[in-house]
């Protein structure tokens, strides 16, 4: 068979840097983020290779990659893509390059780069080092405060005595916040008004965190009254160029999570926007950061910002920016992975420019009157909204689907591209409008309800947003 590789040593001062193209890129991930990398490998010329547990024998992303493998057997549905072992054991019998971790899973886990550059396979982003300062919250923060970063204010170690919790309340007033130092994806935060309350709340919120978490450490941060949540796009190369993709208002939350996605922030004075862009980058040169990664922040009515955390990967909402963009950031991980530079991609800072404004929505299948219970079963009817500007990213919308409660509920993402935020709008209501989704529950009703608030088309929300308005939930 004939070997596409090319081996290639440039020069970069003193710094030696060997490209080489890839074959042959696995995916370690399932659902709608393992096809989303198959189109970007398919788009360049390259195998993909898909792994899939025994409970996906069935689900699309096995189907749409050139190759295809089970991983995980006799292991519980998750269980079987956090296989490191088996995963690399995979990759190399099957003469892989590289692996493309998607996001969740093992995206965020240091020792899984490492093992794939033990093995000879090359990650697909961050050096191993710059994943686990960024994965671990206070040398994230360490790091933030070295570059000139302003963070939130918070205990610069996780805390495991309610006495503690009392002393920083007492220093930096109410409201505080505290945080599970081994949560995540919006969990295990609980937010405190009174100080007469802090001994008691942090003990039940110690005891709670260490039945869900296995470790009850706690941080305390100061809580940042009615914050959006602004995040920055990076992509690094392995030569020290590093460019921001401009911003993501992600306010739009439940529990913290996010639900709805927008690029560029709307309503963001112009001066704040510099001064967030700048600050991501000042981060992102300090650690020496490679690859796709994101930046977040909270930003206060006032208009200043606080760090609060790095993603040291690709997150669901990258399509935004890719739509305002124009730049696929997937395509970008992977030649960015083979050595290549931002230069080689044509990705100054000066010609990555915004068109227009992007919304993503996270239809799930998940029913908005049920207390948002995830919802399984057979689609018996799918029809889709399409048209103008509408982009869709799923692995399992379409009648016939199994849709099984082994998984995350995210069924498509929805994502409007037009001229600027309140047309985007328009597009993503009247595209939800158009879906037909029988045999399982979704929140598109609920979705709608939130597009169609005042304070959305105005793009005056916050992270309060949803708890203020319980009419969303109808
Ligand atoms: P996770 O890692 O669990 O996703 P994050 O630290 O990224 O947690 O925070 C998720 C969301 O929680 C933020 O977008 C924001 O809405 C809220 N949040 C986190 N920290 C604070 C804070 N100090 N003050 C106010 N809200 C906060």
């Amino acid at each position: 068979l004939l070997q596409l590789h090319s081996n290639t040593v440039r020069c970069f001062g003193n710094k030696q840097t060997k490209t080489r193209e890839f074959n042959k890129v696995l995916v370690a991930n399932r659902g709608e983020i393992a096809i989303r990398v198959f189109r970007a490998l398919t788009e360049l010329n390259k195998t993909s290779v898909a792994v899939f547990s025994e409970q996906d024998k069935l689900s699309m992303h096995r189907l749409k990659a050139d190759e295809a493998y089970l991983i995980g057997k006799g292991l519980p549905p998750v269980a079987a893509y956090l296989a490191i072992d088996q995963i690399i054991d995979t990759a190399v019998k099957h003469n892989v390059d590289a692996i493309h971790p998607g996001y969740g899973f093992l995206s965020e886990r240091s020792d899984f780069a490492q093992a794939c550059q033990n093995a000879g396979i090359v990650y697909i982003g961050p050096t191993p080092d710059v994943m686990a300062r960024m994965g671990d919250k206070v040398a994230a923060r360490q790091a933030a405060i070295e570059a000139g970063v302003q963070v939130v204010p918070g205990t610069s170690a996780p805390i495991t005595s309610a006495q503690e919790a009392v002393e920083f309340a007492k220093q930096h007033g109410t409201p505080i916040i505290l945080k599970a130092a081994y949560g995540g994806g919006g969990r295990g935060m609980r937010r405190i008004d009174r100080i007469e309350d802090v001994e008691e709340l942090f003990r039940r919120a110690f005891s709670e965190a260490r039945s869900a978490f296995g470790d009850g450490s706690l941080f305390v941060e100061k809580f940042i009254e009615r914050p959006r949540h602004i995040e920055v796009q990076l992509l690094g190369d392995h030569h020290g160029g590093i460019v921001h993709l401009f911003e993501r208002d992600c306010s739009v939350q439940r529990r913290h999570q996010k639900v709805v996605e927008i690029a560029p922030a709307p309503a963001l004075p112009a001066g704040v926007r510099e001064k967030i862009l700048a600050d991501a980058l000042r981060l992102a040169k300090h650690v020496g950061y490679q690859n796709a990664g994101t930046v977040e922040f909270l930003v206060d009515s006032k208009g200043q910002h606080f760090f609060i955390e790095v993603n040291a990967r690709l997150q669901v909402e990258h399509t935004v920016t890719e739509e305002i963009t124009g730049v696929d950031l997937v395509q970008a991980q992977i030649r960015i992975a083979e050595g290549k530079t931002l230069e080689d991609l044509k990705l100054s800072q000066e010609t990555i420019q915004t068109n227009g404004s992007a919304i993503q929505c996270r239809v799930t299948t998940e029913d908005p009157a049920r207390s948002f219970q995830p919802d399984s079963g057979r689609i018996e009817v799918f029809r889709s909204g399409e048209g103008m500007g509408i982009r869709l990213d799923s692995a399992s919308a379409f009648a016939g689907s199994i849709i099984s409660p082994d998984y995350d509920s995210l069924l498509v993402k929805v994502i409007a591209h037009a001229r600027n935020h309140p047309n985007a709008a328009a597009k993503m209501i009247r595209a939800l409008k158009e879906f037909r989704i029988r045999g399982v529950k979704t929140n598109i009703p609920f979705l709608l309800n939130v597009l169609t608030q005042q304070s959305f088309l105005d793009a005056s929300v916050d992270t309060y947003f949803i708890d203020e308005h319980p009419e969303l939930f109808e």
